[in-house]
């Protein structure tokens, strides 16, 4: 049976920043992908926002990923010719959030993340089309072509030895003496034993760790999916940066994202579901006019159509505080050379170059020389 030092399971954002961090410390590395090209999953469905790190509890593995991987995302970006662009981002209060304003600048600020504070004037200076009394301007936030991103990741991982192999869907797997054998299916089924395992599959990350046998299945988390639909903006973007209202019930609200062409978008929005399925419903849009209009009284009747939806990867149902990303090591479930990664929701693609460094770190890795 064929052996490799480390399999990353997922050709996503996350598994391909994780196989090139390996294989620049010098492993071998065998990346398994299920589909026939690199980043279908996750990480083709998302707002491609390069976060601050703003909103997540200070000393989270949320909030030091995705301050950490802000910086390491735009050196990535512009060592390696990927679109990216900082654009900034307003967040805005009417007359009555000041307080919840003032709340999210501290709690930035606990994340060493600064923001300025803008009064209702300077922010029209900025954007003139904007309503609020007073906005925070985040000047690290900005925007990143995912997929050039995710195939430049391939190809520096592949340039240090690394090899993806698409069509290679684990089905099943055991937990040996000497390492971890996987079953891959496919068009040429075939077995292989890895010392390490990484398991970053996304959406499946929970029943690729079920199929393990020697895996207890109690250290397993469960999982919700929790739909996020867009609705793209015909016409001209209003604004020149990133608009966002100030978060309510766990949720950041409808806001305004661009992509690299300067197209506006509203959402997503949060629709719990039972099984992924990628439908957006127009409907679900009529209530997206009047929240917006709060902040941008000139939207018009009927300018919002329906864009995609993503399928966030939740470990927590409705209703239930939001827990931190979730690396699962050796120490947690007890399988050598396992590492399993669940709840990689945002701000998991900025965060994915410092995750993949504290992914590789707790697996025994000298991560920050393989930069
Ligand atoms: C609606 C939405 C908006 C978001 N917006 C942002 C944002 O603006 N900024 C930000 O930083 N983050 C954002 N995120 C989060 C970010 O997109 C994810 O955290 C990130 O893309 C997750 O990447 P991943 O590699 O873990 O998963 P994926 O991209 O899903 O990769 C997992 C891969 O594993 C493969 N796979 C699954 N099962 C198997 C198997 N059995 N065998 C082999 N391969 C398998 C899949 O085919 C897939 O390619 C958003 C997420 C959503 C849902």
């Amino acid at each position: 049976m064929e052996r490799v030092q480390c399999v990353v399971i997922g050709a996503g954002v996350v598994g391909l920043a994780l196989a090139r961090t390996l294989a620049r410390a010098g492993q071998e590395v065998l990346v398994l992908e299920a589909e026939d090209r690199i980043g279908t999953g996750i990480s083709s469905r998302n707002s491609e926002v390069v976060h601050a790190g703003i909103y997540y509890p200070a000393g989270s593995l949320k909030a030091r990923t995705c301050v950490a991987g802000n910086r390491l995302l735009y050196a990535f970006c512009e060592a390696h010719g990927v679109a990216c662009r900082r654009l900034g981002k307003l967040i805005v209060a009417q007359a009555d959030q000041r307080d919840a304003l003032r709340g999210i600048q501290a709690k930035a600020a606990a994340n060493g993340v600064a923001l300025d504070w803008l009064e209702a004037e300077a922010v029209g200076e900025l954007e003139p089309d904007l309503r609020c009394a007073a906005a925070l301007h985040s000047p690290t936030t900005g925007i990143v072509d995912s997929h050039g991103l995710m195939r430049a990741l391939a190809l520096d991982a592949e340039a240090h030895g690394a090899t993806v192999a698409l069509r290679s869907p684990v089905v099943g797997g055991q937990v040996g003496r000497d390492g971890i054998e996987l079953r891959i299916g496919g068009e040429d089924p075939v077995s292989l034993r890895a010392e390490r395992v990484f398991n970053a599959a996304g959406l499946g990350a929970q029943a690729v760790a079920r199929r393990l046998e020697g895996l207890a299945p109690e250290t397993v988390p469960p999982q919700f999916l929790s739909k996020g639909n867009y609705y793209g903006l015909s016409g001209k973007a209003p604004f020149a940066r990133l608009v966002y209202p100030i978060p309510s019930q766990g949720a950041l609200g409808v806001h305004l994202t661009l992509d690299l062409a300067g197209q506006a978008r509203f959402g997503p929005d949060v629709e719990w579901i039972e099984r992924e399925t990628y439908d957006v419903d127009p409907r679900r849009a009529d209530s997206f006019y009047a929240e917006v209009r709060t902040y941008w009284p000139g939207l018009p009747d009927g300018a919002l159509q329906p864009a995609y939806a993503g399928i966030r990867p939740k470990i927590h149902g409705p209703g239930e505080p939001q827990p931190d990303f979730l690396i699962q090591t050796e120490a947690v479930h007890g399988v050598p050379g396992l590492v399993n990664l669940y709840g990689i929701e945002s701000p998991g693609l900025t965060a994915s170059l410092a995750l993949a460094e504290e992914v590789a770190d707790r697996a025994g890795f000298p991560a920050a020389s393989a930069r």
